[in-house]
């Protein structure tokens, strides 16, 4: 239990978090990170941890585990001063400051800023298969994970601009890639739209969902069984993986109502910044972000939000 007010909170323990810890606590902010507790709620070290190789992260030619590259980073902000707690953030109240932050204990954590790194969740198609074999084969996202099916058959699921995206992009990778969605007609724009069919290396397979992920019993992806929602018929797909494009939702739930979002559901930051509606509060990584969603630009937002958050208190002459 504490009552201790702290310049900068920070919740979440994504890149984004752990890079604004790392920056917070060399500026000799003694901040306090909540990293999460439950897979339900915000999960310690953010998506990444679902993530088996990553090969784009600058500084690692030889590739890292996802969950390494979090325990380092982790490790840094703990060596430069960060304290953590690991707990579920239950509720805040950003009305005044000292700001409080609630976990499951009865007092609050006050704090003078709040660095809101939260992140975001992919959807998924809610299947038992699909559950079973995420990151056995079901993945959804092509940058990190695409590399591993070079020249493999692969399928993509969604219809919107990130489904649009992630066959492209993984058309120049694997072998073929089928694009499925449950309508007859994409909600992307129409540009990416015009690329994806004009590309030989994807198929689409309008009117059509995946009833089942195959081979549980194998623990990895060797095809998806398909429904034709025309006919009724289903059958399967042989396919090495199968990536989710169903757009994703970001952990805003906590603070609606009192920092202003977008009309999907982001936070809202002022352009150039981290900060949002509130001063004091700030917002980085994919919490803020739908469109780049990178390990790296999320850390690059949660450098940005522990600078501002400095600066913020230095005008005050609180720090
Ligand atoms: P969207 O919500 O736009 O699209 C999700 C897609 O998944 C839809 O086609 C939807 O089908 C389908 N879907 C959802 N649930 C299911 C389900 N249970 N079964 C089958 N299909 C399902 O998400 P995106 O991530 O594509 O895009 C989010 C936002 O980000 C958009 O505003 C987009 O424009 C933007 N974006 C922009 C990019 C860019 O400009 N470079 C890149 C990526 C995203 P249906 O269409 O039938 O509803």
């Amino acid at each position: 239990m504490s009552t201790r007010t702290y310049n900068t909170i920070i919740i979440g323990s994504g890149p984004a978090g752990l890079t604004a810890s790392i920056y917070a606590a060399r500026a000799n902010l003694k901040p306090l990170c909540i990293e999460g507790f439950s897979a339900g709620g915000l999960i310690p070290g953010g998506q990444l941890m679902f993530t088996t190789d990553v090969e784009n992260f600058p500084g690692f030619p030889e590739k890292v585990g996802g969950s390494d590259l979090m325990q380092r980073m982790r490790d840094q902000a703990e060596r430069q001063g960060t304290e953590f707690v690991t707990a579920d953030v239950t509720k805040v109240d950003l009305s005044k400051r000292p700001f409080k932050v609630w976990t499951d204990e009865p007092e609050p954590y006050l704090a003078q800023t709040i660095i809101i790194a939260t992140g975001a969740r992919a959807n998924y198609l809610g299947l038992e298969s699909e559950d079973k074999l995420k990151n056995r084969g079901v993945s959804a996202c092509a940058v990190c994970d695409g590399a591993l099916y070079r020249g493999q058959d692969v399928a993509v699921v969604g219809g919107g601009d990130t489904a649009m995206e992630e066959a492209t992009y993984l058309a120049g990778v694997v072998g073929s890639v089928t694009l499925i969605h449950r309508r007859d007609e994409f909600r992307a724009s129409k540009t990416m739209q015009v690329r994806v069919l004009a590309n030989p290396k994807i198929k689409v397979l309008y009117s059509h969902v995946v009833v089942e992920v195959l081979d549980v019993a194998k623990g990895e992806v060797t095809g998806v069984r398909v429904k034709d929602l025309k006919t009724g018929e289903t059958r399967v797909l042989p396919v090495k993986a199968m990536f989710a494009a169903l757009g994703h939702t970001p952990n805003t739930d906590l603070f609606r109502g009192q920092v202003e979002l977008h009309d999907n559901g982001y936070m809202k930051t002022k352009p150039g910044t981290t900060q949002t509606n509130i001063p004091g509060v700030f917002a980085a990584g994919d919490v803020q972000d739908w469109t780049y969603r990178q390990a790296i630009t999320a850390a690059g937002t949660g450098c940005m939000a522990a600078l501002e958050s400095e600066r913020f208190l230095a005008a005050e002459g609180a720090h």
